[in-house]
């Protein structure tokens, strides 16, 4: 497989300020959030002209998941769509809920958990061959998972053995509660949910839910494109020595809470290794391959680049190489250097406000945003690109048919139904139009859709 699909889910963390009275669950506030959605596409549930697709399950945690992408930068740019939306529609519930007396600010937050201690994910989709062995996939990722977040955490200050603690993820910390030592060892970093929205028969979708959301676009660039180059390694059939850990849910946490990349982890043969050395193991392996079989797309350079400068950074315990472009070392930059300034200790209550809000997606408001403003945070797609996305699915996969179908039906007026794979005009006798190749662009049966819907 030459070309890859990949999809990004992103869930938020949704409050409300009220200005005066008035407080509000955020299940309301998710209420109002999603008011314009259901008017506009009646329900609450969603596919946009863009190939996107934005819902709201049971809960407060509105989710947007990018169309099918087939490269790292679109992914970057449809994802960040993602936040223009959401932010418009925090815009939206503001005025609505000002108009119903609840004065104050709807914040959104693209993070892994909130203050009462609830997680949520953000969920990484890549399509797979069918014919790659699943265990031996597992395997080799499980061990890489367990330590991408020293260069794709985005950090946190946390409680660790009862005291305040900068820790590389956030999401680290949650996904294992709860999951019994009995369950496979591949299930919870990975989900094995077989639903590969494409032709079963050769593909599988893989479900990375281990993952922090990323605010940096260099640190989103990292995390999708050395996990797909690594899938590469796995589908090439590259020899690896096996890494098995012995308790990759333990090892997880142990990894997140020692910013020196050197807390031993206990392998399943019984050997010890530490973060820093089995990524270092990694990117030696990643990089030969690249050697071996040059680049397949154009942003690798930089992203065997930002891998190989976190691993340094984390070695030497100067992160100055990296404090603009990796989420949990800009993070840390900015909390250290408040810290010190302020004279405050890192539990502190401003503490836990400026890690929260360097999250909010508010331009002008969140402190990424305006760190990026001042030129302290890398991007990788202009603004002009985020807003192309915004409307515009990518071209180069089957979301366009999905997005230029959406687009007809919606001017035209016309009640449609469409998932991933599906696509009907609910008034057209019932004719539903499966497209299950994630690569095709050019599909007769939507054009004979997209002709009916013109001649209506
Ligand atoms: P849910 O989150 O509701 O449990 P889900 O995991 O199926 O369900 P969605 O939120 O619907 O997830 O998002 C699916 C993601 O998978 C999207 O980002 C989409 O672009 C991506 N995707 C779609 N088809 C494929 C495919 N064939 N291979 C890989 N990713 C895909
Ligand atoms: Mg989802
Ligand atoms: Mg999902």
């Amino acid at each position: 497989m030459d070309r890859r699909v990949f999809g990004i889910e992103t869930e938020y963390g949704l409050s409300f300020s009220p200005a005066g009275h008035g407080r509000l669950t955020p299940e309301e506030v998710a209420k109002y959030l999603f008011r314009y959605v259901i008017e506009f596409g009646r329900s609450s549930n969603i596919f946009l002209t863009n190939g996107s697709r934005l819902y709201l399950d049971v809960g407060s945690h509105p989710e947007y998941a990018t169309a099918e992408c087939d490269d790292v930068a679109q992914l970057i740019a449809h994802d960040r769509a993602g936040e223009v939306i959401m932010q418009d529609l925090a815009e939206r519930a503001e005025l609505a809920l000002a108009a119903d007396g609840y004065e104050g600010s709807v914040y959104l937050f693209k993070n892994n958990s909130d203050s009462a201690g609830n997680s949520y994910g953000c969920h990484e989709n890549f399509m797979i061959p069918r014919r790659v062995e699943f265990a031996r996939l597992a395997e080799i990722l499980i061990p890489f998972l367990v330590t991408r977040q020293l260069f794709t955490g985005a950090g946190q200050v946390r409680e660790v053995d009862g005291e305040a603690r900068y820790v590389f993820s956030q999401r680290a910390a949650h996904m294992w509660e709860g999951v019994s030592s009995a369950t496979t060892r591949s299930r919870p970093i990975i989900n094995t949910r077989d639903e590969p929205h494409a032709d079963a028969q050769h593909y599988r979708r893989l479900h990375v839910i281990v993952g922090d959301s990323s605010m940096s676009e260099t640190t989103q660039l990292a995390k999708i494109g050395s996990t797909d180059l690594l899938l590469r390694m796995i589908e090439a059939g590259m020899p690896m020595r096996d890494f098995s850990i012995a308790n990759p849910t333990a090892a997880i946490r142990d990894v997140s809470h020692d910013l020196t990349g050197r807390a031993p982890i206990t392998l399943a043969d019984g050997r010890r290794m530490t973060a820093l050395e089995l990524q270092q193991v990694f990117w030696e392996k990643a990089s030969a391959f690249v050697e071996r079989e040059g680049a397949h797309h154009q942003h690798l350079p930089r992203v065997l680049d930002l891998w190989k400068r976190s691993l340094e950074a984390i070695e030497s315990q100067d992160h100055s190489g990296i404090d603009t472009e990796v989420d949990w070392a800009i993070k840390h930059r900015l909390i250290t250097g408040y810290a010190e300034r302020a004279n405050l200790t890192l539990d502190h209550p401003r503490i836990a406000q400026l890690d929260l809000t360097y999250h909010d997606i508010a331009p002008g408001r969140g402190l990424f945003d305006l760190l990026k403003r001042r030129g302290r945070a890398a991007t990788v797609v202009d603004d002009a690109e985020v807003e192309k996305a915004r409307t515009i699915a990518p071209q180069t996969t089957r979301a366009k048919l999905r997005g230029d179908f959406v687009r007809a039906a919606r001017e035209a007026n016309r009640d449609f139904s469409v998932d991933w794979v599906h696509m009907k005009l609910n008034d057209d006798s019932g004719r539903t139009v499966s497209c299950k190749d994630p690569f095709a662009t050019q599909d007769d049966q939507v054009e004979q859709m997209l002709a009916t819907i013109a001649s209506s």
